[in-house]
């Protein structure tokens, strides 16, 4: 960072070797999403296709990480199975803490092993483990082959593996972190997957001094007690995100039965006061994080065989409750579960595998598949044949599910019924709040509701001002890349605020970065945009299919010349952002 080399692991599985070195970024490269980039501008290989043996998956940290509250996400970065092209994901967990304490800025991982693999790093070890004997084995007992690696860090260790979908290379593949957090989106468990890595261990078997002087510490008290002692984070820990459904559902913007509907009186079963009522166990949280977000239900389930109960822990937050439950009109609680705790099982990222159930629903019933296809019978409502389906999606049990796990839209293409795909980009996020979020996420770099904030704006606007609509999109998201950039939990963003991060940066040395953060971010934000599409994105590409101008929410019904607009002055933009760069 401003000439400060990172810290970097390198390893090559086909040369089973793996080397520490000092990468020096270019000046913009702040950390996290920013040295992601970098990174990928010295290892990527933007002519080759995501499966060549070359392509890196990049895992990095932000310059505040293990400093502060909350800075507890990693940066994935990787070569798109789902689009073709360059890709983020986050996801929460002990990674970030324990790649600080191992001593790395970030970890990447090019070539192909001989056989499935784990791998095991830590600022002291270094091995790549056989484990061929794991192959095809489930997201959730490969965790527990995963603890005789790395004796002497638990606390400090961190697991990344893939399920059957990874090793599959299923293009909605995610993988799963720790337990409970997933690289989930736009398939990073496919691109594990054509490494021939079952997973990685990360140990952080190393110290991490802390910044001298008086400041860091009362800031660091200051922050904490801003995130524990007022109200900003009470929605995450109380009901969690999972209060949005009776929000969204009251204000007609909750997607159900393959966005058909955007409310139903069904919600009631699946809210989140009912998962509180009903199912709630426990509450945890990511390394370094005292909010504690992780909502996890106990699933109760006879065992028929041993005439006996099974009971399993799965997390869950909004998104999958969307995805598994309204979306394919589940309206109990722990049908839900039960759909996603398969998902979980195969290594499946859970919004995209949900619509795509959705899209499959609707489809066979208007005849354009038939059941010998689907292998099971998929209704609205019918948990079980989504469970069913979930493993024919992980296990490519046929073509229809070879086609179905690389997107509903592609499957649309192949079958019919591309117009009620629900695929934004990528299969939909759970807000039907109008024309502003259907563009943010369709053209959106993540292709994600986290890009930016543009559910909220619809609900906010009170006009129909397309310009204004992209001067926020594109404010929003350079905001949110600061925030990458470090790499904090964006549920935190209203709390790091820019001024706050600048004096988190003075105290842990980097006043220069906290001099030009803005415009650094800036950078970064142009940055992304160019490696999208110097790897095959172009906005103009982007289909948004039929059922989303169909939509009515408590506006009313979309206006398609509104969303016309707002699309042409975006795509104007983000072109405008990548342009402006050096060749
Ligand atoms: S708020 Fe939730 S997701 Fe964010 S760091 Fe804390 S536990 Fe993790």
């Amino acid at each position: 960072m401003n000439g400060r080399p990172f810290t970097i692991l390198h390893y090559d599985l086909t040369a089973g070797r793996g080397m520490r070195r000092e990468f020096s970024a270019p000046e913009e490269s702040l950390g996290g999403s920013g040295l992601a980039a970098a990174l990928y501008r010295e290892y990527g290989l933007p002519g080759e296709p995501p499966f060549h043996p070359g392509q890196p998956v990049i895992f990095a940290v932000g310059p505040l990480t293990g400093y502060f509250p909350l800075m507890s996400k990693t940066v994935c970065a990787f070569r798109s199975p789902y689009t073709g092209e360059y890709a983020e994901s986050h996801a929460g967990g002990r990674l970030a803490m324990s790649l600080r304490m191992a001593g790395y800025d970030a970890l990447v991982i090019t070539g192909r092993a001989k056989s499935l693999s784990v791998l095991v790093v830590g600022g002291r070890h270094m091995e790549l483990h056989d484990v061929h004997y794991l192959a095809g084995s489930d997201a959730l007992s490969v965790g527990k082959h995963l603890r005789r690696f790395g004796h002497g860090a638990s606390g400090h260790r961190s697991t990344l593996r893939i399920g059957p979908a990874g090793e599959n290379l299923v293009e909605t593949a995610c993988i799963n972190v720790d337990t409970y957090r997933h690289f989930g989106r736009l398939g990073s468990g496919a691109a594990l997957g054509a490494k021939r890595l079952k997973a990685v261990v990360v140990l952080g078997d190393s110290a991490q001094p802390i910044p001298e002087g008086k400041d860091y510490p009362k800031l660091f008290k200051d922050i904490h007690a801003k995130l524990t002692t007022t109200d900003m984070m009470d929605k995450y820990h109380n009901l969690g995100t999972p209060e949005n459904l009776l929000v969204l559902n009251h204000i007609k913007a909750l997607p159900w039965r393959n966005l058909q509907q955007t409310t139903d009186p069904g919600v009631e079963g699946i809210s989140g006061e009912r998962f509180a009522e009903q199912l709630l166990l426990r509450k945890a949280a990511c390394s370094g994080c005292p909010v504690g977000c992780i909502h996890i239900g106990l699933l109760r389930e006879m065992f028929a065989a041993k005439n006996d109960y099974l009971y399993r822990q799965v997390a869950y937050d909004y998104e999958p409750l969307f995805s598994c439950g309204s979306m394919l009109g589940l309206t109990q609680a722990s049908d839900v579960l039960a759909v996603m705790d398969e998902c979980e099982r195969q290594g499946l990222d859970v919004m995209s595998s949900g619509v795509a159930l959705a899209w499959a629903v609707e489809a066979l019933a208007k005849g354009l598949v038939s059941e010998e296809q689907t292998l099971a019978p998929l209704r609205f409502g019918d948990a079980a044949g989504f469970r069913q389906g979930m493993v024919h999606l992980g296990q490519r049990s046929n073509e229809f599910w070879r086609v179905l796990g690389s997107g509903a839209l592609k499957a649309g293409d192949a079958y019919g019924g591309a117009d009620f795909a629900c695929v934004l980009g990528q299969e939909m996020a759970g807000y039907a709040t109008g024309e502003v979020f259907f563009v943010a996420e369709a053209l959106g770099f993540r292709h994600s509701h986290l890009d930016s904030g543009g559910y909220s704006y619809d609900q906010k606007a009170k006009d129909k001002d397309a310009a204004k609509a992209v001067e926020f999109l594109v404010k929003d998201e350079r905001q949110r890349v600061m925030v990458t950039c470090m790499v904090a939990c964006l549920f935190a963003r209203g709390v790091y605020t820019p001024e706050l991060v600048q004096e988190a940066l003075r105290v842990t040395g980097h006043p220069e970065a906290a001099d030009n953060l803005d415009a650094l971010s800036g950078e970064v934000q142009a940055w992304r945009w160019r490696l999208k599409f110097d790897t095959g994105y172009h906005p103009d590409r982007v289909r948004i299919p039929q059922r989303f101008l169909e939509v009515e929410t408590w506006k009313g019904r979309m206006d398609p010349v509104f969303l016309g607009d707002v699309r042409a002055r975006y795509t104007k933009a983000i072109l405008a952002m990548a342009a402006r760069l050096p060749e």
